[in-house]
């Protein structure tokens, strides 16, 4: 029997994979999920109505890339293929994409023409940092910020202006402290072998690239064709977790819903206890936790200090989310993604999305405006209230998008530590961390959003590929 801890997309991937290969390998695996909420899907949440959608916690989906076409696979799998709105190279949501600086909004290029071209804040062509890249001078190192490593090998600018607003979109964090692994790995170790990012991918395309036998659904193949951007769900994003959920449930998964685990304890190499706060008891012979890295710390800390200390170290930040909808015929935004405010510019708000732009069935103008993350407790303090947090929304936006409309509906939600942050030495602590499981052969895999990158794709592929490891 196993154990599958959180009912976020990472352990609902766990039940999924787990289920495809009891089927592959004609097994009987009797197959539990704990989910503490009353409710599957994490931080995937939507609010629907006849007007609007709403999108609490995640939105698009990129389709690019092994883990990318990965999903694809799954949601074909699950007959979602007819709910997917994808955004394409000529859709504006992928055309335009913003950052707010020096009180003016300005339009990242988005073609190779546009490398060319001076594109303010930029003071030169992007083009440019390329040519930085060459005459820099090499430096040794284990890892680095993402904020330095760009610094040094493209210039300033591209550090300020393209990455910091980049990772405040990705996970809510400062350049300064990401590591440069969690986004740049190969450009960094080109940088490291080669002694620069030009020199290193001119080394590489001489290189025999070796062909994956992946096997691609078709929704995959028509992502490829059609040169998806990133895409969405009709209806709302929850459809997936839901689904996911169904599934399960009809495969005999045991879904256990308002059920808390409080403690862990591992008994010997194929049994362990999972004890939750209502007083009830599972013992498993396997635990899939896929919940975060500072809770489980708290399951196993008894058992295991050391282990339990490792896992606090893993940083989260919170994220203020709030929803607008503003109920009028003519759209009150240029059509585009939206926007994002680099943290040089130190303004109280990460980015805007236009939800009305890239969702689709949206009767009116959507926004969702993101606050805070890394700098949520400097800018708004431990006791900020909803009300606050939509007073700050709807002032940025008056500001910078010239919106005095009053919305005709919102909603505020603050999701306290929501997003890992994977800062220098990220990947050699989760390293570390694995490695004290097998050295004290502790029936546990490690899933979710706190190990193996931290967008949906990630943690889908993270399940996969942690089941198969315990599969073999
Ligand atoms: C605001 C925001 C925007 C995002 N936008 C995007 C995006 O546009 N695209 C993208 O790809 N990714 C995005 N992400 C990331 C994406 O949402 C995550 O990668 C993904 O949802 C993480 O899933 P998970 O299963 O790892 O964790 P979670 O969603 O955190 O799920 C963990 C589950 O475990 C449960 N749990 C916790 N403790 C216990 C316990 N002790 N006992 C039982 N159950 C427990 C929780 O209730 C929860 O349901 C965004 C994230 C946030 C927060």
């Amino acid at each position: 029997m196993a154990a599958i801890l959180g009912g976020g997309l990472g352990g609902l991937s766990t039940g999924y994979y787990l289920l495809k290969n009891n089927i592959n390998n004609n097994n009987n695996l009797k197959l539990f999920l704990l989910e503490a909420t009353d409710y599957c899907g994490g931080w995937i949440k939507s609010i629907r109505t006849k007007d609007y959608t709403f999108e609490q916690g995640p939105r698009t989906i990129r389709p690019k890339g092994i883990v990318g076409l990965n999903t694809l696979n799954m949601i074909q799998d699950l007959g979602l293929s007819e709910h997917i709105s994808p955004i394409t190279p000529d859709h504006p949501a992928a055309k335009n994409r913003m950052i707010y600086v020096n009180q003016n909004l300005h339009l990242l290029p988005s073609s190779l023409k546009g490398v060319f071209q001076k594109n303010t804040p930029f003071s030169k062509p992007l083009i440019y940092a390329l040519l930085n890249d060459i005459k820099s001078p090499h430096k040794e190192l284990e890892d680095d910020s993402i904020y330095n490593f760009v610094e040094r090998r493209f210039g300033k600018e591209i550090a300020d202006y393209a990455i910091s607003p980049m990772i405040c979109g990705i996970c809510a964090g400062d350049a300064k402290e990401i590591s440069v692994k969690f986004l740049m790995r190969t450009l960094f170790e080109w940088e490291q072998n080669h002694g620069g990012v030009i020199k290193g991918m001119m080394k590489s395309m001489f290189k025999s690239k070796n062909k994956s036998d992946f096997e691609l659904s078709d929704l995959a193949k028509r992502s490829q064709e059609e040169k998806w951007n990133v895409y969405t769900i009709k209806g709302g994003l929850d459809i997936f977790p839901r689904t996911l959920t169904n599934y399960l449930k009809e495969n005999d998964v045991k879904v256990n819903m308002n059920s808390n685990v409080r403690e862990i304890q591992f008994v010997d190499s194929g049994t362990v206890t999972l004890k939750n706060t209502s007083g009830g008891e599972l013992i498993a012979n396997h635990v899939y936790s896929s919940i975060p890295a500072y809770s489980l710390a708290k399951l196993v800390h008894r058992q295991h200090p050391e282990l339990a200390k490792n896992l606090t170290e893993i940083p989260f930040v919170t994220v203020g989310i709030v929803n607008l909808y503003f109920a009028t015929q003519k759209p009150l935004i240029e059509p585009a993604f939206g926007f994002l405010v680099p943290p040089i510019e130190n303004s109280p708000i990460l980015g805007v999305v236009f939800d009305s732009c890239c969702i689709p069935d949206q009767n009116g103008t959507v926004l969702t405006v993101m606050l805070g993350g890394k700098w949520y407790k400097e800018k708004f303090g431990d006791r900020t209230t909803k009300e606050n947090l939509l007073d700050i929304a709807l002032h940025e936006i008056k500001k910078i998008l010239q919106i005095s409309d009053e919305p005709a509906a919102s909603n505020v939600n603050i999701l306290h530590n929501c997003i890992p942050q994977y800062v220098i030495g990220h990947y050699e602590k989760v390293g570390k961390i694995r490695q004290y499981i097998r050295d004290n052969n502790l029936p546990i895999s490690l899933i979710g959003c706190s190990y193996d990158g931290v967008g949906i794709n990630d943690v889908i592929y993270s399940a996969k590929t942690q089941v198969q490891k315990d599969c073999t």
